[in-house]
């Protein structure tokens, strides 16, 4: 099970960002990258529909066909026919499945990845179709500028103001969120500095122990001890050793037919 790239999972959304409104279709790709950023993979699963191809999804489920519906609005009533909706999945880890478990949390952050997606897409300033109250929607997310399905039909767009707001404001959204949370970072920061703090004292205590050279106070014990030959080498020893080696002349230990 490899790791995708952002690449490779954008471009498996390509097909269907195809006709949409092009600030919208950044508005999408960002959603993705976003996402991508925090461990969450989606896929686009639905977005432009023509007149047509809405009127026959209405069809599904109505006038004696067995299948469940699938949509409350015909030909012209859904902002997929304006390209300004698009419906989302979460992709799996093998590159391939779909799915529309809102609890699977594939990044393991404790989060289900559906609420992650719906976050970001809200930071983007989408409106999600899960907080309808008569027919919640969950993969859908839109942005309509204040304008009704029936302004649509009727002709009118948001304007070059508007459409231009929303491109400040996506490309003002830093990453700051993505891989670790500001939190993440500063808890991250406070191990370093744990870290490096406890390195110094490592290095300290090994400093303290191995002395560089026999210290002066205790060359005198240690070529009486050599002499006698009780140490073979005094080298390397550590601050103890030297300190021990000190007491023992001092006590007269190392003095010539001191030992037996
Ligand atoms: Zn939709």
């Amino acid at each position: 099970m490899a790791q995708l790239t952002l690449e490779q999972i954008q471009k498996k959304s390509l097909n269907r960002l195809v006709g949409l409104n092009p600030v919208f279709k950044l508005v999408m790709e960002k959603l993705i990258e976003r996402c991508y950023a925090r461990g969450v993979w989606i896929v686009i699963t639905q977005g432009f529909r023509t007149y047509a191809e809405q009127d026959a999804l209405y069809a599904q489920g109505r006038n004696g066909d067995k299948r469940s519906k699938v949509t409350k609005a015909r030909g012209g009533y859904s902002n997929h026919n304006f390209g300004f909706a698009a419906d989302f999945a979460l992709l799996l880890r093998d590159g391939r499945t779909v799915s529309w478990d809102t609890l699977r949390d594939d990044d393991k952050d404790s989060l289900p990845d559906w609420s992650e997606v719906v976050e970001e897409a809200k930071r983007l300033g989408l409106e999600w179709g899960g907080d309808w109250r008569s027919f919640k929607d969950m993969p859908h997310l839109q942005m309509t500028f204040g304008l009704s399905t029936a302004d649509f039909r009727a002709g009118k767009r948001p304007t070059q103001t508007q459409l231009d707001t929303v491109l400040a404001k996506i490309n003002s959204l830093k990453m700051e969120d993505g891989p670790m949370t500001a939190e993440e970072k500063a808890a991250f920061r406070a191990l370093q500095n744990t870290v490096q703090k406890q390195a110094g004292r490592i290095k300290t205590l090994e400093t303290a122990a191995k002395q560089p050279k026999v210290p002066a106070w205790a060359e005198q014990a240690c070529i009486n001890a050599k002499a006698v030959g009780v140490l073979d080498t005094t080298n390397d020893g550590s601050y103890d050793f030297y300190r021990m080696v000190t007491i023992l002349d001092r006590a007269g230990v190392f003095k010539m037919g001191g030992i037996a």
